[in-house]
């Protein structure tokens, strides 16, 4: 964790307790560049819900987002990290809008976003699966789309 006084990397913790009743852990970290002490708190990360297409809600998983992704990616050119990376960066998306709350549609859509610069044939594999296209004319309309891009 940075030093909040003069930015440098090397600070350590001196001291660590429950706090909040147990619901989280409390520690004094000192700087070893500059000698400031502060305070960090660690938490449980918040549960962030997907609320499916049929209306049910469910935890959200990077474990299974990388897993669709991967399936989108097999035999394509990228490399896993850039996967883990995508998902991370998805996910950090969802949880900065706050609401705790997501539609699968949402997701989806975030990918998306990041794999038509990744990979464009990642990308027509996920669309297929996520979008759930309503017939073919939508599939036609994001290969059109795509080309016209080029
Ligand atoms: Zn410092």
């Amino acid at each position: 964790m940075l030093c909040p006084s003069c930015g440098v990397s090397d600070t350590k913790v001196i001291d660590s307790r429950p706090a909040e009743g147990g619901r989280s852990i409390r520690r004094r970290r000192a700087c070893e560049s500059c000698g400031h002490r502060f305070t960090s708190y660690e938490r449980l990360e918040p549960q962030l819900m997907v609320r499916k297409r049929d209306g049910r809600l469910e935890a959200f998983s990077s474990t299974k987002l990388a897993a669709g992704l991967s399936a989108a990616l097999a035999d394509r050119p990228v490399s896993g990290s850039a996967v883990e990376a995508l998902v991370a960066e998805v996910e950090d998306t969802l949880r900065a809008g706050g609401a705790g709350q997501v539609t699968s549609e949402e997701i989806g859509r975030r990918v998306l976003d990041r794999l038509k610069t990744l990979d464009e044939v990642a990308y027509l594999r996920f669309a297929s699966v996520y979008k759930a296209f309503q017939d073919a004319t939508d599939f036609e309309k994001e290969m059109a789309e795509l080309e016209s891009a080029e």
